[in-house]
């Protein structure tokens, strides 16, 4: 009997979801109806955020959020490169440049140091990246943009569930922060996003760009600025309100998996595994991302975890050195030791709420037998 295939991801639905969406449908009411605040508010409580504004994908509310906070053309915003490429793709859209700088080679997170020393006078805004769901140090960030007079926009797509040491959710500062449902985030919407935020001015802008620049109080084809169509269905916000009414459930569960994996990897020698939670902040978790043994070859590894039914991929490449941000900006090999050599050996391996025991044993040992098979000739 051939073994089913162990996925990267996979999301969790069931009937409630199934529900809701088809009461929407029955309602005939399919986009900008009362899911649309229903979703946005339960949201802004979940992660003790004043406001929360629904949009059509993670990457539609980094756009919206750097718009938001001023970020224009000619700027510079210092970002991350061990990311998702969408954080700095989202500042090209506004007309900036995205301006690297290395991370920390334990939490992977933008390092404080180093962006504070990226500053520039053309420099806007700073975007941190919470990568796979461990908070950056937003204390220290906020510290340098007030002393800068800089704006924030937190990229926190992978980093649902996750807390600050000093008990402020992940998305609850007040900084525009933006979350993604992509399916294989910690909630889904199919597609979508959300930007929560302190500043209720800047939730109107948010809410007219996302709707064609049409002010809330304007007629329908009345438009006062540019905008977008960046809105998020009636089908799309009751998905996301049955998936939040799961979501502790969901974060238990991976953190549980998350546990069991720690475990089974303990004694491969040499595998780096995801930090654990230090001095107060907690990871939401998102991906369970590993470091290979020196040595081991990467693509051989994937191959054989293949051939074992296992999915995994390498994640994630750096983004200045893929051939856009090369061509574009002229960026090569060196300039982030710190990312390129996680980035080099980085590999997420199957992770997801619904694995069993047996699943996170499955692939352990199919690691443990891959970490001595391939070695790099
Ligand atoms: C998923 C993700 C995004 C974008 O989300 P989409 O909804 O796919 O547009 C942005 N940044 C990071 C770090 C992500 O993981």
């Amino acid at each position: 009997m051939a073994e089913e295939l162990i996925p990267l991801a996979r999301p969790v639905l069931s009937e409630a979801e199934e529900q809701a969406v088809i009461e929407v449908l029955r309602s005939g009411q399919l986009s900008l109806g009362p899911k649309l605040g229903e979703f946005e508010r339960l949201f802004a409580g979940q992660v003790g955020a004043a406001y929360a504004s629904a949009v059509s994908s993670g990457t539609a509310g980094l756009h919206l959020a750097l718009r938001a906070a001023g970020v224009g053309p000619g700027d510079e915003v210092i970002t991350s490169p061990f990311s998702f490429v969408a954080s700095a793709n989202a500042i090209i859209y506004c007309g900036a440049t995205p301006v690297f700088a290395d991370i920390d080679p334990v939490t992977l997170n933008l390092d404080p140091a180093e962006a504070e020393a990226a500053i520039t006078p053309r420099t806007k805004a700073i975007l941190p990246v919470h990568i796979f769901g461990y908070p950056a140090d937003m204390p220290a960030f906020e510290r340098i943009a007030q002393k800068h007079g800089l704006a924030i926009v937190e990229d926190a797509c992978e980093a649902l569930g996750a807390r600050h040491a000093d008990g402020i959710a992940v998305g609850g500062r007040g900084n525009p922060s933006v979350f993604g449902f992509y399916a294989n985030k910690q909630m889904t919407t199919g597609e979508g996003g959300m930007i929560t935020l302190g500043d209720g001015a800047m939730k109107e802008r948010i809410d007219s760009e996302r709707n064609q620049g049409r002010a809330p109080d304007m007629g329908w084809l009345d438009h006062d600025r540019l905008g977008f169509n960046y809105r998020l269905s009636e089908l799309a916000c009751a998905l996301g309100i049955a998936q939040l009414a799961r979501l502790e459930q969901m974060l238990a569960d991976r953190a549980r998996v998350a546990d069991r994996y720690r475990e089974a990897l303990a004694e491969i020698d040499g595998l780096s595994l995801p930090c654990p939670d230090a001095d107060g902040d907690v990871r939401g978790w998102f991906v369970f991302v590993v470091q290979l043994p020196p040595g081991v070859d990467r693509d051989a590894a994937i191959a054989a975890l293949a051939k074992a039914g296992i999915q995994s991929k390498p994640y994630l490449p750096a983004i200045h050195l893929m051939s856009f941000y090369r061509d574009r900006f002229g960026h090569c090999e060196g300039e982030y030791p710190s990312c390129e050599n996680v980035a080099a050996c980085a590999l997420a391996l199957p992770f997801h709420p619904l694995m069993g025991d047996e699943d996170v044993s499955h692939v352990a040992q199919a690691l443990k037998r891959v970490a001595v098979t391939a070695l790099r000739p």
